[in-house]
């Protein structure tokens, strides 16, 4: 029979279910209206594409790292990786070493300059690169490194850079993580590698939606960046707007990317910047009360920083240790059912299809990775989280933990 129509059906009466508390995620941007009213500003400037704000983001950014530091801006910390290795001349053939213990984004822009990334294993008890496995992976063939600074805990630079030193390796650091960490007194930014990429992505320590930033002391690689940042030409398009030579004019010397930041992105990136430093206590914070609630139970917690040093605290991970009364997958989904959502950084790279097979990669050659893999998970971490949605994360682990 034909469906004939209906009246539409009454709406469902409601379900008298206990309150639920709100789904807390495991992270969330910090966006004030501060943001939003320097985003309007821009709209109504008529100036949205790379700017003024751009640059001034770029120098207040400098300003932070102290001011020696040349600071480009772009479209993600993917390219300003790319950017980097780029102007480091890294080509086909050569082998750049990278942690298994990232995002695939570190390994990715190896590729695309037509080099091999070459995975190592873990630190167990930081997960940043394992120095020793760096030195061993060495071959004639590697020409660089990329520590990343996993969570926001910087890897042991002075060995990075001694271990580069030693063998004419370049040093990429790989800051996603790392806004603002401290390493021995300095901040990460300006360690004296040959370049570093903060990452501005949604849920890092400050965000301009994407967007990355490429830092560097050397005056040669900041030019560089410059230019293939904006299609391999001389001058950026608001130069040619400002400048008296004629507007039209313009001259293309290298087959260059499209990977500027806009306006409208710096502008949320100057006030974000403005709020570093009380999104950064805050955080601390949030790890302190985490390390203090979570002491007692079957955790490894994560590793702190050590004398002189801070860490960002863009991830909090913890592993459940043997004999915990649940294994990691099963914890994850009982703690989203309560409403708490977590995440697993990271999927090592060596576990991923394309790297497996393209680089020919088996468990075995990772045991740190992978025994951290196996039982890590993050726990929500954010400046927007208040004291209560932290207690009901600490509450509910202890719960089905104990
Ligand atoms: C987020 C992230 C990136 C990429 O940053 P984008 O700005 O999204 O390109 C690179 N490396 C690591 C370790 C990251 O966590």
């Amino acid at each position: 029979m034909p469906d004939a129509p209906t009246a539409p059906a009454p709406p469902a009466p409601a379900a008298a279910v206990p309150d639920t508390p709100p789904f807390l995620p495991f992270a969330v941007p910090d966006i004030g209206d501060e943001e939003i009213a320097a985003v309007l500003d821009c709209l109504r400037s008529g100036w949205i594409t790379t700017g003024p704000r751009t640059r001034q983001f770029e120098h207040d950014f400098a300003a932070y790292l102290g001011g020696a530091e040349h600071a480009i801006a772009v479209n993600s910390a993917t390219a300003g990786l790319h950017l980097a290795l780029e102007a480091l001349g890294i080509g086909p053939g050569d082998e750049v070493i990278v942690p298994t213990m990232t995002f695939t984004a570190t390994a990715e822009v190896v590729r695309y300059l037509g080099a091999h990334p070459v995975l190592v294993d873990a630190d167990p008890d930081t997960l940043n690169l394992d120095l020793a496995a760096a030195e061993a992976a060495i071959g004639p063939r590697t020409r660089a490194i990329i520590p990343v600074h996993y969570a926001g805990l910087a890897c042991d630079m002075a060995r990075v850079l001694a271990l580069a030193a030693a063998h004419q390796l370049k040093v990429v650091e790989d800051a996603a993580h790392a806004f603002p960490t401290l390493y021995q007194g300095r901040l990460v930014g300006t360690l004296g590698s040959d370049a570093t990429v903060f990452s501005f992505y949604a849920n890092k320590t400050m965000t301009t939606g994407e967007g990355g930033m490429v830092v560097t002391r050397d005056a040669d690689l900041a030019r560089r960046v410059r230019l293939m940042r904006i299609h391999g030409i001389s001058q950026d398009a608001f130069e040619r707007y400002t400048s008296t030579t004629p507007a039209w004019f313009y001259e293309v010397v290298a087959a260059g990317f499209k990977y500027n930041l806009t306006d409208l992105a710096a502008a949320i990136g100057i006030e974000q910047l403005r709020k570093i430093d009380g999104f950064s206590a805050r955080r601390q914070q949030l790890a302190q009360a985490y390390d203090a609630g979570l002491r007692d139970l079957p955790l490894r917690l994560p590793a702190g920083p050590g004398p002189g040093s801070s860490h960002a605290w863009h991830l909090y991970v913890v592993r459940l240790q043997a004999g915990a009364r649940l294994g990691r997958d099963e914890l994850i989904r009982r703690l989203s059912e309560r409403g708490i959502g977590t995440s697993v950084h990271f999927i090592p790279l060596h576990r991923h299809p394309f790297w497996r097979d393209s680089c020919a990669l088996a468990p075995a050659q990772f045991p740190a990775a992978e025994a951290a893999f196996e039982t890590m998970l993050t726990l929500p971490l954010y400046t927007r989280m208040s004291d209560a949605d932290q207690q009901r994360v600490i509450g509910n682990l202890r719960e089905l933990l104990t």
